[in-house]
């Protein structure tokens, strides 16, 4: 028989169970919030059960971005494409420097700050369907042999591992007409397309009907047409080196050519 405390043993160890009670609810409570909180990755919901189905792909970028800097200092460019908060902060992908330097600043499978409001094909949120490339130019500069080599590796990296189909390479100015020129009337785009990457047309150029519609062109093309003159503005700098705003006959030839390119079967 277990002895029962006299009422001055239950009195005087009242408050020491008490206390005892709250240390071991507290312990309780710290030992199970280590031990039982759901471990849920960041990209899955904690209010959710996961039940799998195996009916899915990968979402992936679509589209990549060109652009310059406008600094031509790859230091002063990585740290603008780093600041955090401030009014307006941006980044990009990846940044190439004069000399073929690579650095990547956001994961391909995130969305980095490069595009701004853009329009390219009916899509308006750039951000999230392209990867941005920042190449270091004050604008104005030439680009350098070592930088676009360097860009064409870099390109041959991200189609063949993201999937992105070669034609998909377009300027901030072709996604932003009226609104953004880069990369400038110096890139070589013609060189880019000798390697097979962004949409160039046939040679030699045929002449286009007499009917045909440049401005429909430049819309399949991909080209937000609501701004004309900024729209061929736009496609003058990257066709043409040049920043003209009315169209000729070499561009209904050019557009012909896209056009012819873009509906051929596949
Ligand atoms: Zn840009």
């Amino acid at each position: 028989m277990i002895p029962q405390p006299t009422s001055a043993c239950r009195r005087a160890a009242s408050p020491l169970l008490w206390w005892r009670g709250i240390c071991v609810c507290l312990l309780l409570l710290l030992t199970g919030c280590a031990t039982t909180a759901p471990t849920v990755p960041p990209q899955r919901s904690a209010l959710a059960h996961w039940t799998p189905s195996p009916n899915f792909n990968a979402r992936r970028a679509q589209l990549i971005v060109l652009h310059h800097t406008s600094i031509g200092n790859m230091e002063a460019s990585r740290r603008v494409l780093s600041r955090a908060g401030g009014g307006n902060p941006v980044s990009a992908h990846y940044l190439i420097g004069d000399d073929g330097t690579i650095d990547q600043l956001v994961d391909d499978r995130d969305r980095s700050w490069h595009a701004g409001a853009a329009t390219w094909a009916g899509v308006t949120d750039i951000n999230s369907s392209s990867i941005g490339i920042e190449l270091d130019n004050d604008g104005v500069a030439p680009f350098s042999s070592a930088q676009i080599q360097a860009l064409i590796r870099l390109l041959a990296d991200l189609t063949t591992r993201l999937g992105i189909p070669k034609q998909a390479v377009v300027g901030h100015g072709d996604i932003a007409p009226g609104r953004k020129n880069d990369p400038s009337v110096q890139f070589p785009w013609a060189t880019l397309a000798q390697y097979g990457y962004g949409l160039w047309y046939d040679q030699p150029l045929i002449p286009a009907p007499p009917a045909f519609d440049s401005l429909a062109a430049m819309r399949l093309v991909g080209y937000d047409v609501s701004n004309p003159r900024a729209a061929i503005i736009a496609f003058h700098r990257h066709y043409r080196n040049m920043e003209t705003e009315m169209l000729d006959a070499t561009d209904a030839s050019i557009l012909y050519s896209l056009q012819r390119k873009l509906m051929a079967p596949r």
